[in-house]
């Protein structure tokens, strides 16, 4: 099909919710994607962080084909070998000591978040909810709810759960808003859609200490920053501080829809039989995807990878900030970093599509970077020149704004 067939039929008869780049993807291999017509692109942003282990990575492409062929679904109603031994690969993943030994798998971040939620709720007997500011937890109520961004919130603002939202990574702000009435604190240990933030150690210790002291839970979001992202495999790892609640989605399966919650014994002995579930929770196929996906992180070093291919790709960035006028900073942590520009950052993002590059917004002037996990040195510094000769360069003001 031609980019304006596809354009067409997408733009006839999909919702329209979706801002949508012009550019048809019609294949990938590791951290490249190809178009229609055959041109190569970096996916600098492993496409929201959901390719960790790369494109089409022929493990998991193995696993998915082979359990495709013996059992694509059966219901979390019966017991199933990949389901077991996927839920004891994820319990063995989790920080040393956390105890996060259950999992509720789920389809995506938002029910993970949403099932967060409701275990809270149901561990704590109290409904009262603590999220940060920029916080992104997703579009599902509840999760929407705990999601900070009003663009996000006003079409469904009366429906939506009640959530206090405190400045990140300020512990004082935090201690003011935690109280008795407190079911849960959730928090990103390094927010991505809010503009990659990483919360620093003494923040996230502080959280841990007010939960337990007013007895609430505490819940780690490491949809994005999980899985190796950061160079360790949990970001709160860095920080020696677990939750009670931990939920995972994006890469966990290798592309195919997958979320989870994590959680301590306690939590998961305070949810009533029925009291939560799913159709697809912990189906067969995505079960074998997700032991792939963990096989491939381990025995491939990507977690190690990422640290050190990370440290340079935040060097790189933040030279690029000290050097260029328009640089305001580079942060971030591992392979999930950010150049913040002192100007609009989407006419730079379309330039770099034209150099063949695909990086991400997160919010108006921050350029997210989240490759995936198998990028060569070779590839981040194309990614990285490009950048530099786009924002040396003059570019045009035109182009739609891209989501993020
Ligand atoms: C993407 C994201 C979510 C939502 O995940 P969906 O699968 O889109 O529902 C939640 N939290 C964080 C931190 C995310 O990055």
């Amino acid at each position: 099909m031609s980019l304006d067939q596809v354009r067409h039929l997408e733009q006839r008869f999909g919702s329209g919710v979706y801002p949508q780049r012009d550019l048809l993807i019609v294949r990938g291999l590791g951290a490249v994607l190809w178009d229609e017509k055959g041109r190569a692109y970096l996916d600098m942003g492993a496409n929201y962080g959901v390719a960790n282990v790369g494109h089409c990575h022929p493990k998991v492409v193995a696993a998915i084909t082979q359990q495709a062929q013996r059992l694509i679904y059966v219901s979390p109603t019966f017991l199933n070998d990949q389901r077991a031994l996927m839920l004891q690969r994820l319990a063995s993943t989790m920080p040393a000591g956390s105890g996060l030994v259950r999992a509720f798998p789920c389809n995506s971040g938002a029910e993970a978040n949403e099932a967060a939620v409701k275990f809270a709720v149901a561990a704590t007997g109290r409904t009262g909810l603590v999220a940060a500011k920029r916080s992104y937890h997703g579009r599902t109520l509840a999760a929407l709810g705990l999601t900070f961004n009003p663009k996000y919130r006003s079409v469904v603002r009366d429906l939506i759960p009640k959530v206090t939202h405190v400045t990140y990574d300020d512990p004082e702000a935090l201690k003011g808003a935690v109280s008795k009435e407190t079911a849960l604190v959730i928090l990103e240990p390094l927010q991505g859609e809010g503009g990659i933030h990483v919360a620093s150690a003494e923040y996230l210790r502080t959280a841990r200490d007010l939960c337990i002291d007013h007895g609430a839970l505490l819940a780690f979001d490491e949809v994005q920053c999980g899985l190796g992202r950061t160079g360790r495999m949990w970001a709160c790892e860095h920080a020696k501080v677990s939750p009670d609640l931990l939920s995972l989605s994006k890469s966990i399966a290798g592309g195919l829809p997958m979320g989870a919650l994590m959680m301590t014994e306690q939590v998961a002995a305070a949810m009533p039989k029925t009291g939560h579930g799913s159709t697809f929770s912990g189906n067969p196929l995505t079960a074998a995807a997700a032991l792939a996906v963990l096989d491939v992180l381990e025995h491939d070093h990507l977690i190690e990878h990422a640290a050190h291919e990370g440290a340079h790709l935040l060097f790189s960035l933040r030279r690029l900030a000290d050097e260029l006028p328009i640089g305001r900073e580079g942060r971030g942590m591992g392979l999930m970093c950010a150049l913040e520009l002192r100007k609009k950052c989407s006419p730079y993002l379309n330039a770099l599509v034209g150099a063949g590059i695909i990086a991400l917004p997160a919010g108006a002037t921050v350029i997210r970077f989240l490759p995936p996990l198998v990028i060569s040195r070779e590839q981040l510094d194309e990614a990285i020149g490009a950048l530099e000769r786009v924002l040396r360069s003059e570019v045009s003001e035109s182009g739609g704004d891209a989501e993020g």
